[in-house]
């Protein structure tokens, strides 16, 4: 692809001078000059935008990593919270239950309280009636008494009577105790209860303030990433765009490209350029030391299709008359050559140039009458440094049909 387009650009600027040279309506080449400017324009903005995508995408995978830890930190909060929210509940129903348990003893003191009050006032009421000589009951067994021995008898039935209320009430007073003791004891446990909860409860609200504080950058990452996104989108979509604009100049390209070499195929056809005077100068310096015509080398009579001007090697050479390359190359015999194609007057012409030791110019390349194309050499069939001038009227051809003594059209 990159060759390809280097290949275009090599022919665009062949083009463009040899347009140039042939002073053709330069349009064709203004055109495709512009289009190639907008075209490394499209690309510039594609590498902009193409990179500004990248940095979008580097951003938006930033922040999806930062969402994915917060969320997993969440997600470990929430964890506690849930294990949080069991311990409160665990601790709600142990302190329930330390309630209950200390309302059925309080219930259970309240009972015996009575009980030991109502036993308390049976005492005193029989205490009272022993003091006061009152004739109640523990009197009247005594002195109903028939004798001593029944006396004694009724005596320690009266006291064991007395002892044995005051061992219940004593009883009934250790239960007391003890129960106050066991109320005790709950209430402490109901308050370390109390205490635990009041911490699992300050833990709860932490848990849960951390878990919003988190909530909340989690929204605000994710706001940032919808607009990330959004912007990334718009660049692509404008990416798109130019990747459209950049075919569409393709094809254009293409097209005034195809237009020039059409363009350039007519101005070959007929419509050379004409040179200033019409007629043809001597190509290099150099002294006559082979005319055209007949001649023997030593290897028989062989037939000289040109004239031979000897120099040293890197004379310069020159185009006889303005016209466009059509051969610049090694060719056989001729060594590096130059056949260049002229049109004199509406006649087309063909000048050849060879043994040269470097060719400077380019097949399809225009030149004037006396622009330098080369240097003088020795390649091919050659015994020392000169130049090999022919004159073809008419296009080249291998029959050498319209070959004419070059001494007809250049003076020495
Ligand atoms: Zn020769």
């Amino acid at each position: 692809m990159k060759k390809l387009f280097k290949m275009q650009v090599k022919l665009f600027v062949a083009i463009v001078a040899i347009l140039l040279l042939v002073q053709v309506p330069i349009t064709y080449a203004a055109n495709l000059s512009e289009l190639k400017g907008q075209k490394s324009e499209i690309e510039k903005q594609k590498n902009e935008l193409n990179s500004e995508i990248k940095a979008k995408s580097s951003e938006i995978s930033t922040i999806e990593s930062k969402l994915k830890e917060l969320v997993a930190q969440i997600e470990a909060l929430s964890a506690k919270i849930t294990s949080t929210n069991a311990e409160i509940t665990t601790v709600n129903a142990e302190i329930e239950d330390a309630n209950n348990k200390i309302i059925a003893l309080e219930e259970e003191i309240a009972i015996l309280q009575e009980k030991i009050e109502q036993r308390d006032l049976l005492l005193q009421d029989r205490a009272r009636a022993i003091q006061e000589n009152g004739t109640v009951d523990y009197l009247d067994v005594l002195l109903g008494a028939n004798s001593f021995v029944d006396f004694i008898d009724r005596f320690s039935a009266v006291n064991t009577l007395i002892e044995a209320d005051r061992q219940i009430m004593r009883e009934q007073q250790d239960d007391q105790n003890q129960l106050e003791e066991q109320k005790l004891v709950l209430e402490n446990t109901r308050k370390e209860l109390e205490d635990k909860k009041a911490e699992l409860q300050r833990l709860k609200e932490s848990l849960d303030s951390q878990k919003a504080e988190k909530d909340r950058y989690i929204n605000e990452l994710e706001a940032e990433q919808e607009k990330l996104k959004n912007e990334k989108q718009l660049l692509e979509e404008e990416y798109s765009e130019a990747l459209i604009l950049d075919k569409e100049l393709d094809q254009k390209i293409k097209a005034e490209t195809q237009r020039m070499l059409e363009e350039l195929r007519k101005q070959n056809a007929g419509n050379l350029p004409n040179t200033s005077d019409g007629t043809f100068m001597k190509p290099t310096n150099g002294r006559l030391t082979s005319p055209w015509g007949w001649r023997n080398l030593g290897f028989g009579a062989e037939f000289h299709y040109g004239i031979d001007l000897a120099n040293s090697t890197g004379t310069p050479i020159v185009a006889s008359a303005g016209g466009i390359v059509t051969y610049a190359a090694p060719l056989s015999t001729y060594g590096n050559c130059i056949i260049i194609t002229h049109s004199v007057n509406g006649q087309i012409f063909t000048t050849v140039y060879a043994h040269l030791s470097t060719i400077q110019v380019s097949k399809g390349q225009s030149v004037s009458k006396g622009e330098q194309i080369g240097l003088m050499g020795s390649t091919g069939r050659s015994t020392g440094p000169h130049l090999h001038f022919e004159i073809h009227t008419g296009p080249w051809n291998g029959q050498k049909a319209g070959n004419v003594n070059p001494l007809r059209y250049i003076s020495l």
